[in-house]
């Protein structure tokens, strides 16, 4: 039987402190578009409201430019230089939420003291000024349903302590007032809690797009990689190899097949043969230049092209000289083969244009087991 589906909660669920730094930093970096200059024109629609003073009520102009220009404006300001300050030190800093909060409490108080001082047609134009800031405050400036709330609470408390402060009559007209505001302030609260949800919804969603991005990426390189290696020894194989060619230069090719291998195999079973063919493969890899591409071309034959990234295409000497220190590193691991002898390799050497030295160097190759293995044979190659 399936469980009902629960409701889901009007409080948007933080995330462990972690993800919740993280997602303080994202949504402050996406309100440092709008934030400053929404709070200031916020401001400007505060200090103009003045006007409604200058047409209503001349009487209470003076009071009202002072609280606006000489406290609200400076106070505000400050407040929106030091919040850009403190975000670019810790862009995760939770500080829109006291900084909003107060700056609503301010101004509330100003509105309840201007009110108070001229009552009649002024008293009107503030009630419905109040909604204004209130809805600002709420919603425009976007803070966290939590903040909101406590936002909400503080302006009810500073409206109410403003109306105490100038002694006010707490008469039909200022519960209601104070009423109606709570109210839309409650309307505000239930849209801060869909529009967090929303954004944190839509941060979960980018974080699990970019892992899964990431995540796609790393196995896009794992698979090109592992499309180039050989598995068993970990060297380029014939695909790394003709990636790295060089196509546009003569290059000094080394073509090595481990000698008598099958009977080294035969006798020590297949399991230590892959381990020979490793270790042999390290040794090369060891032994080779800076420079020069070490692949395993198939089954226990490699290929070594000297200096494949750099401009020096070896002369015979160089090749033969490079094929004859791998030849000897290998004899030199000194790994027991049965009757006495050691594993080795046979080289076929060759220099020119890659793919024409790799056929040749696989000819010098046959002549070198002719000629007994273990042992390096070199054949000129016509560019
Ligand atoms: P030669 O000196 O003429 O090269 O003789 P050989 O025995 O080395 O040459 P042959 O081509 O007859 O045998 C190659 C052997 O290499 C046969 C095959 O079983 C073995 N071999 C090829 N690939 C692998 C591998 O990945 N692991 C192991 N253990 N053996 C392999
Ligand atoms: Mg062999
Ligand atoms: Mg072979």
């Amino acid at each position: 039987m399936s469980r009902p589906r629960r409701a889901a909660p009007l409080l948007p669920a933080p995330f462990d402190a972690g993800l919740e730094r993280e997602y303080a930093a994202v949504r402050n970096a996406a309100r440092a578009r709008w934030f400053t200059p929404t709070a200031l024109l916020g401001l400007a629609c505060f200090d103009a409201y003045a006007l409604v003073d200058l047409a209503l009520a001349p009487q209470v102009l003076a009071l009202s430019l002072t609280l606006r220009l000489a406290v609200v404006t400076p106070v505000v300001l400050l407040g929106l230089w030091w919040r850009a300050r403190r975000l670019r030190e810790r862009p995760a800093a939770g500080i829109d939420g006291p900084f909003v909060t107060a700056a609503a409490a301010l101004v509330v108080l100003v509105l309840a003291l201007v009110q108070h001082s001229a009552p009649g047609a002024l008293g009107g134009a503030y009630f419905a000024g109040s909604f204004v800031v209130v809805v600002f405050f709420g919603t425009m400036l976007r803070n966290d349903v939590r903040w909101s709330a406590t936002c909400l609470v503080t302006m009810l408390a500073a409206f109410a302590w403003g109306q105490n402060l100038v002694g006010a009559e707490a008469g039909a007209t200022a519960v209601a007032a104070l009423l109606a505001v709570a109210v839309s302030g409650a309307f505000g609260l239930v849209t801060a809690a869909t529009v967090e949800r929303g954004d944190r919804a839509r941060f979960t969603a980018r974080r699990r797009e970019r892992e899964l991005a990431a995540e796609r990426e790393r196995l896009l390189a794992a698979l090109a990689e592992a499309a180039v290696r050989d598995e068993l020894t970990g060297l380029l194989n014939r695909r790394g190899l003709l990636e790295r060619a060089p196509l546009h230069r003569p290059v000094g090719v080394l073509v090595l097949d481990v000698d008598h291998f099958k009977a080294y195999n035969d006798r020590f079973g297949h399991p230590q043969g892959d381990r020979c063919l490793a270790l042999v493969a390290a040794t090369l890899a060891a032994h080779a230049r800076p420079g020069d591409v070490v692949a395993r071309l198939g089954g226990e034959e490699f290929v070594v092209l000297l200096d494949a990234d750099g401009d020096r295409d070896g002369d015979g000497d160089e090749v033969l000289a490079a094929g004859e220190r791998l030849r000897a590193a290998v004899r030199d691991l000194a790994v027991p083969a049965g009757d006495g002898r050691v594993v080795t390799v046979s080289v076929g050497a060759a220099t020119g244009p890659w793919e024409s030295a790799l056929g040749t160097a696989d000819q010098a190759l046959y002549a070198a087991k002719a000629a007994g293995r273990d042992t390096v044979v070199r054949q000129g190659v016509a560019a």
